[in-house]
């Protein structure tokens, strides 16, 4: 049975911890964030991208595999899966329909009335299911699923308006991250982010934490932040493995042996990311 972001965020909210959100990529992905997860007994969130959808076969076939190797592997820890930045209300509602717990909307690119509006039929769609709804104000910097785009800082007012109004699980108000890797330290808005924080209960999510260094998270969490999201770093971690491998064996082509430093790689930086979320030496 998958768990939703009620399951899990507002726990950890209160303990000042965050839970990882993993972005998966193949079965490689989903069994070594499982194992990690498993490793430091910590509920887990597994998500994919919109884009990356059709890509894995499709929300069923994502689904089903998620649940087989959870059962395959006899995990018992709280497992979300979550569809990451969906691009539309319907996509959100196949998600749904395929046996996804939660779903993020991204309507960050709508005027406020209209994300308020669309944000809205997802929650009432997905609360009927016990499914859990983020929403997102603001831009996220860098490559945004596809949309390259500054950084737009969310408005307060407008997160209050957004969480009051549809009734949403978790909020990702955009305060300077970007997907994708950084260039030079970032600068989140720390003081913007103590105000949403303080004006809205709800957890905070942060997109785009690959590359944002330990005492910003940690001050991130301390300012209400419960899910935090990470993809670029998995996927460098898999690339480096997969050269590593590459050079090392140059005669050999099976792609196990070739994925086991990958798979490894993948291990370690989910366990490594589980352990900081949760303030862990
Ligand atoms: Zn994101």
């Amino acid at each position: 049975m998958l768990k939703n972001l009620n399951d899990i965020l507002p726990e950890a909210k209160s303990r000042k911890e965050a839970v990882g959100h993993f972005n998966i990529n193949g079965q490689l992905w989903i069994e070594n964030i499982l194992k990690a997860a498993v490793s430091e007994n910590s509920p887990v969130i597994l998500a994919t991208s919109d884009r990356m959808v059709d890509y894995l076969g499709g929300f069923k076939t994502i689904q089903k595999l998620v649940l087989s190797l959870i059962d395959y592997y006899n995990i018992e820890i709280p497992v979300v899966l979550h569809l990451d930045h969906g691009q539309t209300i319907e996509r959100c509602f196949e998600a749904i329909d395929a046996g996804y717990s939660s779903v993020m909307f991204d309507g960050s690119h709508e005027v406020l009335e209209k994300n308020i509006e669309l944000t809205r039929k997802v929650v009432d769609y997905a609360h009927n299911k016990n499914v859990s709804v983020e929403a997102e104000i603001g831009t996220v910097g860098g490559n945004e699923d596809g949309v390259i785009g500054g950084i737009n800082y969310a408005d307060l007012n407008e997160c209050i308006r957004l969480v009051d109004e549809t009734g949403i699980d978790a909020l990702a108000a955009a305060l300077g991250s970007v997907h994708g890797p950084y260039q030079g330290e970032p600068k989140l808005g720390f003081a913007e982010m103590r105000a949403i924080s303080e004006a809205i209960s709800i957890p905070l999510v942060l997109h785009g934490a690959s590359g944002i260094p330990t005492h910003q998270i940690r001050k991130a969490i301390e300012l209400g932040h419960a899910k935090i999201n990470v993809n670029t770093e998995l996927n460098l971690a898999w690339k480096a493995g997969l050269i590593d491998s590459l050079r090392n064996y140059p005669t050999v082509y099976e792609p196990k042996i070739l994925q086991e430093l990958s798979a490894k790689n993948i291990y370690s930086v989910v366990k490594e990311k589980i352990r900081e979320f949760k303030n862990l030496e």
